[in-house]
C-alpha cells in the first residue's frame, strides 16, 4: 500500500543515489538544528499515499471539486484533533508550510499597512516577522521589541509603552532562535490596553505545547497561535492556523481562496496522525525529555566554559556565541561540525556586528537526537564532541576522530522510519 521507490534504482539512478544519499546522511550523523525531526513512519507512508493525487480546493462538506468522502474525513479529523491538542476553538489544517501560514494571518485579520508589533529578528524573531528582504515586511509595519541577551528577558515597561506610542494592531510573540519561554499573561496584558490582536508562532515549539512541556497561549487568552508541522511536532512538513472562533471565518478565507489553491491532502493526512500521536503519552515522554536534553546539552557546554547567549535554555535550544568562545564565526563553526557528522546551523546572535552569512554562532537543538531515543547521557558526550572540534577547527585528524565516534554512537540509535 504504501509507496515504493526501490523501482527507480534502475529507471532514475540519479535521483535514487541522492535518495540513498541522504537516508545515509540521516542515519551517520546526529541532527541538532533545532527547527529539524525525523517524522513518524506514518506520516511518511501518508505522504506518499494516494492523496497527492487529489484536488480539494475549499474546505470538507464544501468542496470545488468532487470525490471528497475520503478527504472530508482526513481533514475532519485533522481539524478536530488540533483543537483538542491546542485546546483551542478553531483550527485551520491547510497552511502548505509555515511562511504562508503567518502571511494567512497577517492578510486576513489585518490591512496593508497595519503595525505588527514582533521580534527583533537579530534577538530571534522569523524572516515571516516583517524581515526587510520578506514580502510581508514591506506589506506592513513592524516595529520591534528587543531581549536582554544576558538573561533573555523582555523589557514589557518597554513593550508597553512602544505598544501606546505605535498603536499596532498585532502583538506577535514567537521566535526562531531564542531559547527562552515567553511571558504571555504580560503580552496579553499589552495587548488588551490598545485592543490589539494578540498572536504566538509556536512554529518552533509547537510540539513542546502540544506534549503540554511548555505553556499553551491559549491558556492566556491568546487570539491566534500557529504553528509548523514538521519541526518538534514530528509531522509532515505544514503549517496550522488555530484560533478563536471569532476569526474563524477571515482565517479560513484567507488560506483560502486568499493564499493558496488546492491543499496537500497527503500532508493533511499526517498531520492526523501527528495529532493523534501527540496525545499519546509517549509524545508526552519525548516532549519532556526534549527539554531534559536540552538542559543537560547547555550545562554540559556551559560546565566547558562555552558562552550560550542568554545564559542556558528553557526550550528545546540554545544559542552558543563561538566567537566569544572560540575565536571563530558560525559559519566556520558549522563547517567544522559537520565534518565531524554534527549538524548545526549558524545564526546571529542579538545585535550582531557581523553579516547574517558569517554570523557570530550557531544555533543547536534536541527535538531529532531526541527522537532517535538519546538520552541526557549522550548529551554530555555531544558536549565533548562539539567543543574538542571547536577548539581545534583546523586539527584534521581531531575531527576525523569524532566524525568516527559520532558515528558508532549513531548505530546504536534507529532513525525513525528507515531501520
Ligand atoms: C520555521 C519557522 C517559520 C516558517 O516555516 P517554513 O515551513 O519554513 O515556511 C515561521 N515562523 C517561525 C518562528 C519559524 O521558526
Amino acid at each position: 500500500m504504501t509507496a515504493n521507490i526501490d523501482y527507480l534504482e534502475k529507471n532514475d539512478p540519479a535521483v535514487f543515489n541522492a535518495l540513498k544519499g541522504e537516508e545515509e546522511r540521516q542515519k551517520s550523523g546526529i541532527e541538532l538544528i533545532p527547527s529539524e525531526n525525523y517524522t513518524f513512519p506514518e506520516v511518511l507512508a501518508a505522504l506518499g499515499s494516494v492523496f497527492t493525487n487529489k484536488y480539494s480546493e475549499g474546505y470538507p462538506g464544501r468542496r470545488y471539486y468532487g470525490g471528497q468522502e475520503y478527504t472530508d474525513i482526513i481533514e475532519n479529523l485533522a481539524r478536530d484533533r488540533a483543537k483538542t491538542v491546542f485546546r483551542c476553538e478553531h483550527a485551520n489544517v491547510q497552511p502548505l508550510s509555515g511562511s504562508a501560514m503567518n502571511q494567512a494571518v497577517y492578510l486576513g485579520l489585518l490591512e496593508p499597512g497595519d503595525t505588527i508589533m514582533a521580534m527583533d529578528l537579530s534577538h530571534g524573531g522569523h524572516l515571516t516577522h516583517g524581515a526587510p528582504v520578506s514580502h510581508m515586511g514591506k506589506i506592513f509595519n513592524f516595529e520591534r521589541y528587543v531581549t536582554n541577551p544576558v538573561d533573555g528577558s523582555i523589557d514589557f515597561d518597554q513593550v508597553r509603552k512602544d505598544a501606546l506610542k505605535h498603536k499596532p494592531k498585532m502583538i506577535l510573540a514567537g521566535y526562531t532562535s531564542y531559547p527562552r519561554d515567553i511571558d504571555y499573561a504580560k503580552f496579553k496584558q499589552i495587548a488588551d490596553e490598545i485592543g490589539a490582536i494578540t498572536m504566538t508562532d509556536a512554529s518552533h515549539f509547537g510540539g513542546l505545547v502540544a506534549g503540554d512541556a511548555m505553556k499553551n497561549p491559549f491558556d492566556f487568552g491568546f487570539d491566534v497561535v500557529t504553528t509548523t508541522t514538521h519541526k518538534s511536532l514530528r509531522g509532515p512538513r505544514g503549517g496550522m492556523v488555530l484560533c478563536k472562533k471569532e476569526f474563524a471565518k477571515k482565517i479560513d478565507k484567507s488560506v483560502f481562496p486568499g493564499l493558496q489553491g488546492g491543499p496537500h491532502m497527503n500532508a493533511i493526512a499526517g498531520i492526523a496522525i501527528t495529532l493523534l500521536k501527540a496525545q499519546q503519552d509517549e509524545f508526552k515522554q519525548y516532549a519532556n525529555q526534549v527539554l531534559i536534553n536540552a538542559k543537560t546539552l547547555a550545562q554540559a557546554l556551559l560546565d566547558r566554559q562555552a558562552s550560550l547567549v542568554t545564559g542556558g535554555t528553557d526550550n528545546h535550544m540554545m544559542v552558543l556565541d563561538t566567537s566569544i568562545s572560540y575565536g571563530i564565526n558560525g559559519k566556520v563553526a558549522e563547517a567544522v561540525l559537520d565534518q565531524a557528522g554534527i549538524t548545526t546551523n549558524k545564526q546571529i546572535i542579538p545585535d550582531d556586528p557581523n553579516p547574517p552569512l558569517r554570523p557570530s554562532g550557531i544555533r543547536i537543538g534536541t527535538p531529532a537526537a531526541t527522537a532517535r531515543g538519546m538520552g541526557e547521557k549522550d548529551m554530555v558526550q555531544l558536549a565533548d564532541w562539539i567543543v574538542d572540534a571547536l577548539q581545534n577547527p583546523e586539527d584534521e585528524n581531531k575531527i576525523a576522530g569524532i566524525k568516527h565516534d559520532v558515528e558508532q554512537l549513531c548505530r546504536k540509535f534507529a532513525v525513525p522510519g528507515l531501520d
